[in-house]
């Protein structure tokens, strides 16, 4: 029977992240509907190879080494943004889980739809902000969420998950599955306070954040309390230090950038020194909020 999928071999990851480091997958797929991925999670089971799943890549640090097994890149799963469902008080808006953020959130704007203003700017995939929680202050996906249609990884049946059985805490989601769609419940409201909302939360992110530098975002979580982990290494004299192609950032000390030529080596070497340095002086460990992928 023909595969209902393609393949590519020992393909470099570099380009499928924003921090642009990082070796090669043995194996990639970008699949493009809910059934070519299924046949993919199917095929990993049957030859018994671990599988890696990246949406936009903005939030991971992938190894030099590159991941072994199968890496599945879901941006290909989209179908477009619609509404399918509609009270005085909510409309329901459902999206794949390959649609851009920013794709949703510019749909929720065009609809007078309240409740993503806090996204503005947050770059990636819907379904990789669920995966983390993404957000910020102002909010994050978990007070949006309605529920989830996922694929599970060992039965490979698609389930709804409700919002009221979905795990949310800070910068994470607890899910073995992969999400494959899902619906949010935004509020209709004022379309000129939704876009002024997103216009104050863009400029603001703009002005503090190296937002066109090679990165992941913010690289630790913030502690649970005392001061925010930007501040911490800000004040620990770490702005702008350098290792190698690796720099803390001089606008926002919570970002690692990549200068251009950075490996995974350089960053984790200066992650390592911005926790040792930062427990020295503060005792806080702090707790990286990308996601190291491969070996
Ligand atoms: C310039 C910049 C600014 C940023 N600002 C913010 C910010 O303000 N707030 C914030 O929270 N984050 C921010 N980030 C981090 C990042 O953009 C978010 O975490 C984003 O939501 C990740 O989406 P992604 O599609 O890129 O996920 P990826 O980085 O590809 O994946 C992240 C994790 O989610 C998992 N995942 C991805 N898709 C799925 C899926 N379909 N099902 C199950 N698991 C999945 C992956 O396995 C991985 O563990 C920023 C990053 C950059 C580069």
């Amino acid at each position: 029977m023909a595969q209902k999928f393609e393949l590519l071999t020992n393909e470099p990851l570099r380009p499928y992240t924003s921090f642009k480091v990082g070796g090669p997958a043995d194996l990639l797929a970008l699949p493009k509907t809910a059934e070519e991925l299924k046949a993919l999670l199917g095929y990993a089971a049957q030859q018994d190879i671990p599988v890696t799943l990246l949406g936009g890549g903005t939030n991971v640090l992938v190894s030099d080494k590159g991941i072994r097994g199968l890496v599945v890149i879901t941006t290909g799963l989209k179908s477009g943004v619609r509404i399918t469902g509609s009270t005085p008080e909510k409309s329901l808006v459902e999206a794949k889980s390959g649609e851009r953020l920013s794709a949703v959130c510019r749909f929720a704007l065009d609809h007078s739809l309240s409740g993503l203003e806090f996204a503005a700017g947050i770059p990636g995939t819907l379904g990789g902000a669920l995966a983390m929680n993404a957000g910020t202050r102002a909010g994050d996906m978990s007070g949006i969420v309605a529920d989830l249609t996922v694929l599970d990884k060992k039965s490979l049946t698609f389930q709804t998950l409700e919002r009221k059985n979905l795990e949310f805490s800070y910068r994470r989601l607890e899910l073995t599955s992969v999400i494959v769609s899902a619906t949010l419940a935004l509020e209709p409201a004022d379309p000129a306070k939704i876009e002024k909302a997103f216009q104050q939360h863009l400029v603001l992110k703009k002005a503090t954040q190296p937002v066109s530098a090679a990165s992941a975002g913010c690289f630790f979580k913030n502690p649970a309390k005392g001061m925010p982990a930007g501040e911490l290494i800000e004040k620990a004299g770490l702005k702008g230090m350098k290792m190698k192609g690796a720099m803390v950032s001089d606008i926002h000390a919570n970002y690692i950038i990549n200068t251009g030529n950075a490996t995974c080596k350089d960053i984790l070497a200066l992650k390592k020194h911005i926790q040792e340095t930062v427990f020295s002086i503060y005792k806080v460990n702090l707790e990286p909020e990308v996601r190291m992928e491969g070996e």
